[in-house]
């Protein structure tokens, strides 16, 4: 059993090491350490709250830690790398639905029934607000997880009215906030809670039903902040302070990366967090022409031939694993004097920085890793870009289609370099679901098949 004041301390030393994490992981060359702070500081925290003051019942605290981590370690070692953003959705959800559950447990706990006046009231203003963001995220949480996973479609569900239905629940929320306030004390007041936990429910289904395929990526850092404020509103209602603090970082780190990514894509930060409020379903202009397919052995020869390539990878290249044969290729390209760079969409693959992961993950040098924003202006003089698994990203409609539903969205110009090779298995859509005009271009071949199957072909044929 601890002390309170060694508690204050040992929670003051983890919220720190939760800052140097976030710092840490802000690069690839300090993440590991970042991850590391990570892990201390969390086990820091949980000893303090576990040998904390007025804490019983360790028998089912030791249960449910040993249970949990039996999950955590099997989870983490089964997950693939491609299954992480629905992983990563689904615990979301965890957190959503425990504040739910703190929020109903504080409010029908006796200490906080002894509670009076000012005091009481913003408890209970604490536990309203709680369980209002725990719900919708929690509900959020489990859509995307679906979308994402393929068990709902990646298409945006509107019908006529939706946003005004959703100003009408909005207003009723905090109606009934008021006449749950004035009613503490009588059984209505739960009723009340009831009542809103079901449209705040309802809400984050609403909310990420309506998004569309390519905005999924923000929508799953904004639920990432959403858990992060919900974990903070845990934390008031408990009255605990490390919930409070690591709650508001994640809360605020969510919020910052949610809009650099709306910027990044070019789409409008409020409509997107407002489940596409105002804005209307495109389908994209229909495309017509030929395309065109290649062999191993060609692109091997137009690689000889190239003096600088691109290559863009995405989704694709994470389902195959191909990072790894990528870098063989790489490596004898470079060897040859090549100049060979890395073009990497900020939402390519499907989380933030996936592709940054892999090929660091297959010790792709840093330094050719470069950003969309670099490479665009450099394309027109790139004499072969390789797409492999990339689609959404690469899709020139973003830019000349006003009715593909991407319009707007910034992708890398693969179309101005010289020749285009893009490596997939048929002519699927990608995550958004948009035909790609890509395909169609004078300079594009498409070279079919699973991508670590064909590089790993090109390579053998490269200097034969
Ligand atoms: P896309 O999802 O647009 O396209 C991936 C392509 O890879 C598909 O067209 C598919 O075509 C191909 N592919 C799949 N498996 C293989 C394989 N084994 N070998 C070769 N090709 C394969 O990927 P992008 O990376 O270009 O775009 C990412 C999309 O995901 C964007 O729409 C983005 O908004 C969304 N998204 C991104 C998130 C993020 O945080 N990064 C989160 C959620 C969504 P085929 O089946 O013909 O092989």
């Amino acid at each position: 059993m601890i002390t309170s004041n060694i508690q204050i301390a040992s929670y003051l030393l983890a919220s720190i090491l939760f800052i140097l994490s976030l710092s840490g992981l802000s690069s690839q060359e300090t993440a590991k350490r970042g991850v590391l702070f990570g892990i201390i500081g969390m086990t820091i925290a949980i000893l303090a709250t576990v040998f904390g003051e007025n804490v019983q019942g360790y028998t089912y605290i030791i249960v449910a830690i040993i249970i949990a981590s039996i999950i955590g370690v099997l989870v983490a070692r089964k997950v693939e790398m491609t299954a992480m953003p629905q992983l990563i959705a689904i615990l979301h959800s965890f957190v959503g639905l425990a504040a739910v559950l703190v929020g109903f447990g504080s409010f029908i706990d006796p200490e906080v029934a002894k509670l009076q006046g000012a005091e009481m009231i913003i408890h209970m203003v604490e536990v309203y607000i709680g369980i209002f963001i725990g719900a919708i995220t929690f509900t959020g949480s489990v859509i995307a997880w679906g979308k994402l996973t393929g068990k709902i479609s990646g298409k945006p569900f509107v019908f006529k009215g939706k946003d005004a239905l959703n100003v009408v629940l909005f207003i009723a929320t905090i109606v009934l906030g008021v006449l749950f306030i004035q009613n503490l004390g009588s059984p209505m007041a739960m009723n009340i809670l009831y009542i809103m936990t079901a449209i705040a429910a309802f809400f984050g289904i609403m909310m990420v039903m309506a998004i569309g395929g390519a905005d999924m990526p923000v929508v799953i850092s904004m639920l990432n902040s959403l858990s992060g404020w919900t974990a903070s509103a845990a934390g008031f209602m408990l009255g605990n302070d490390l919930l409070i603090v690591t709650g508001a970082l994640v809360g605020s780190s969510g919020a910052i990366l949610s809009i650099i990514m709306c910027e990044a894509m070019n789409r409008p930060f409020f409509s997107v967090i407002l489940g596409g409020f105002g804005q209307e379903i495109k389908t994209g202009k229909k495309i017509e022409g030929t395309v065109k397919s290649t062999t191993h052995e060609i692109v091997a020869e137009m690689l000889t031939e190239a003096e600088s390539v691109l290559i863009v990878p995405g989704y694709g290249m994470a389902v195959s694993k191909a990072q790894h044969p990528v870098h063989d290729m790489v490596e004898k390209l470079r060897a040859q004097g090549k100049k060979i760079t890395f073009g990497i969409h900020p939402v390519a693959g499907r989380l933030p920085g996936h592709m940054n992961v892999l090929l660091a993950e297959a010790n792709v040098p840093y330094d050719i890793v470069l950003e969309m924003d670099e490479v665009n202006p450099t394309i027109d003089q790139i004499d072969v870009v390789l797409v492999i698994g990339a689609n959404d990203t690469v899709n020139p409609g973003a830019l000349e289609d006003e009715d593909s539903p991407i319009y707007g969205m910034p992708v890398v110009e693969v179309w101005r370099a010289k020749q285009v090779i893009v490596m997939k298995r048929s002519m699927a859509v990608g995550y958004a679901g948009v035909e790609n005009p890509l395909f169609y271009k004078d300079n594009t071949s498409l070279l079919y098949g699973d991508a670590k199957d064909s590089v790993d072909k090109i390579n053998s044929n490269i200097n034969r």
